[in-house]
Order: C-alpha cells, then structure tokens, then sequence
C-alpha cells in the first residue's frame, strides 16, 4: 500500500537498522520509539490493516513466529520477562510489538479498575449474544 510506512519499511525502501528476523511473509525490527531497550515490532509484508483482516493460515504463522522469537529476544537480552502488544490503532498495518521486560524499568502498568456490582454478569451477557 502507497504511502504506508511499514510497507516500506517491508521492502527495504526506508533505511533502517538491520531487521533482527526475516522470512518469505514477515520481517521483525527495533521499534525507534521503544517502550524499554529491545522494543520489537513484527508485521507481515503484504499490507493487511490489522491482525483481524489477515487470512487464518497467516495468522497461525505469525503466532507461532512470535513463539519463536519471544524467548530468544528474552534471552538474548537477559529480561525478567516478554510483554507482546496489540495496539493497532497507530498505524494502520498489522503489527505485535514484542517488548523484553527488566527489573525496575519505566514500563507503566496499565491502572487496573473494579467492576460495579452486576457488571460483569452485563458484560459477559452482552459479549455471549454474538457467539
Ligand atoms: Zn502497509
């Protein structure tokens, strides 16, 4: 897709660091905004808006490559721990950061909320219908 940055980034046409995984459907790279030191972003080539738009058989791939390559990130950078992401409202070409978590880092927690009385029974019932 024209004017897409991970497109390019894809192809090789914007200059970046070397990409730190690449096969025949998806390429893994550095974030340049990182959450913590070894912030990751994994897409596919093929331009897809998000995940849900992917067909299943890539999506299976593209899990099992995250499987793959989120131990070894962990290991290779000796974190406590490996947040994976999925934001997908910032740019509009799937993609999983894959972020090493360390002892004392800035990473925020999200604040976690309380449900009101009857709520989740609302939620859960709300959800159900569609299945
Ligand atoms: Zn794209």
């Amino acid at each position: 897709m024209k004017d897409c940055i991970f497109c390019k980034i894809a192809k090789k046409e914007i200059p970046t660091e070397d990409f730190i995984y690449e096969d025949k459907d998806f390429v893994a790279f550095l974030d340049i905004r990182p959450i913590n030191p070894g912030h990751i972003l994994v897409i596919p080539k093929e331009h897809y808006e998000n995940l849900f738009a992917m067909p299943e058989e890539l999506v299976s791939k593209y899990i099992l490559l995250i499987k793959k390559l989120a131990p070894k990130i962990k290991e290779a950078l000796n974190a406590r721990w490996i947040n994976l992401l999925v934001f997908g409202e910032e740019i509009k070409h799937a993609h999983i950061h894959i972020i090493p978590r360390f002892d004392n880092d800035d990473f925020q927690e999200p604040k976690q909320g309380e449900y009101k009385d009857g709520e989740m029974k609302e939620i859960v019932k709300k959800i159900k219908q569609f299945f």
